[in-house]
């Protein structure tokens, strides 16, 4: 007959409290409850709340090793009471964020999981659509593979426009869909975002190169280039 194994591992519950106690040892242990939760990225949200201790983890962290459930225990607790995570425990968590299997199912969650929610292209002044279709027959020999367009649901003025890869979508700023504002500033705005798209971010060494060299002489090719720049410095009101 086999024996009977004697070790228990502790459940990820279990490692909150010891990690609760460890960072606060003179407070009485809440109740803990921990649940996995299918977020679009690997966040984890915590709180504490009349003695309740609730943390949702990201469902993409359920298999993840103990220490690295440690690792997430410490950066959460250390944020909730406003201190720095021990480095050693932190540096297990991101190090395991960055295992290429672990990037890839979050990429993959983020694909299956995240709505886009943009406005139709046909605005009340401008149509994107007919834009893009005519920046790609004039810059891109009509290579471009049209992407999920439309406006952003708020006019924001930082941010005029938007390559999101992982959904292959951009968005223009609704603020820009008025009538004070030239069709060549919308055309600009687009056809920024459009060389993301034949531009993907440079991931050679360690940093990311969005804008490179070659990107931003392609952007000066913009017929309206002087034009649509000096009319974005003041910007639209
Ligand atoms: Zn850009």
């Amino acid at each position: 007959m086999p024996v009977q194994s004697a070790i228990f591992f502790e459940t990820v519950q279990e490692i909150y409290e010891r990690v609760f106690s460890d960072l606060r040892p003179n407070l009485s242990l809440p109740r803990v409850h921990v649940e996995f939760h299918p977020f679009t990225s690997l966040s984890s949200k915590i709180r504490l709340v009349q003695g309740e201790l609730t943390v949702r983890i990201s469902d993409l962290l359920k298999d993840a090793p103990a220490p690295v459930q440690e690792g997430l225990a410490y950066i959460l607790l250390s944020k909730l009471f406003r201190q720095t995570p021990p480095r050693p425990m932190a540096e297990v968590y991101r190090r395991y964020l960055m295992r290429q299997d672990v990037c890839r199912r979050a990429e993959h969650a983020r694909r299956q999981r995240g709505v886009k929610r943009l406005i139709h292209p046909a605005g009340r002044h401008f149509h994107l659509e007919e834009i893009f279709h005519d920046l790609n027959a004039q810059y891109f020999s009509g290579k471009l593979e049209m992407p999920l367009l439309g406006w952003s649901l708020r006019p924001s003025r930082t941010i005029l426009g938007h390559y999101d890869s992982s959904h292959h979508a951009i968005a223009i700023s609704r603020l820009l869909d008025q009538p004070g504002v030239p069709h060549c500033v919308v055309a600009y705005v687009l056809y920024h975002e459009m060389l993301h798209i034949k531009h993907p971010v440079d991931r050679s060494g360690s940093k990311r190169r969005v804008h490179t060299r070659d990107f931003q002489a392609e952007e000066k090719l913009f017929a309206h280039y002087a034009e649509a720049k000096a009319f974005l410095k003041t910007g639209p009101r």
